[in-house]
């Protein structure tokens, strides 16, 4: 029984997911085939399904951490203000850092957390996004490795949250207010 004023409308099939997540690994791996110092940089909380399978598929030594920025609270909207809510737990100085997204929206977050980490001196620094909303675009930052372009939707799954549920959705939907 869902007791929700919301549905969610199934936009991404936990298949092509898996599919997509294979190959971006196949050119993370190969972008990086000469390291043996890489660090895959989870934000949270929205990317943990993702790195979590992203991680799995690739084929390199690496470690992983995590930074979680401020959210979107309870809300649709985007805050322009993006706060450090947890830091990295380890020095990525002179380091190779694959940051890994759950979306890029207005790219504020991005542009934020990518100043942050270029201030620490990494010798390199890519970003993979699972999802671009790039009609939302407010600030001019990209990923090096999208999963998939959406339109301008509010969507679940994934490990990406409304209101904090959903997350455990294997799929990638759409929310269509009832
Ligand atoms: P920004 O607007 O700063 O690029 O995106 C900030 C964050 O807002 C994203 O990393 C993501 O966590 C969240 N966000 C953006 N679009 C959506 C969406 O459609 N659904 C959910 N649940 N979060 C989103
Ligand atoms: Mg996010
Ligand atoms: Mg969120």
């Amino acid at each position: 029984m869902n007791h929700d004023n919301y549905q969610v409308e199934p936009m991404i099939s936990a298949k092509s997911i898996a599919a997509r997540v294979e190959s971006l690994a196949t050119e993370i791996s190969k972008h990086f085939a000469d390291t043996d110092k890489l660090i895959v940089v989870g934000l949270l909380r929205g990317s943990f399904v993702f790195i979590a399978d992203l991680a799995r598929e690739l084929d390199l030594p690496c470690e992983v951490d995590f930074l979680e920025t401020s959210s979107y609270g309870n809300s649709t909207e985007s805050s322009r203000e993006v706060r450090i809510l947890k830091d990295l737990r380890g020095e990525i100085e002179g380091k190779d850092i694959l940051l890994v997204e759950d979306i890029v929206d207005t790219g504020h977050t991005l542009h934020h957390v990518l100043n942050l980490l270029k201030s620490r001196n990494p010798a390199r620094l890519e970003v993979c996004a699972l999802l671009d909303k790039p009609a939302r675009r407010e600030v001019d930052v990209s990923a090096k490795w999208i999963g998939f372009e959406i339109p301008d939707e509010f969507v679940v799954g994934y490990g990406i949250d409304y209101a904090q549920r959903n997350r455990n959705l294997d799929h990638i939907g759409k929310v269509v207010f009832k």
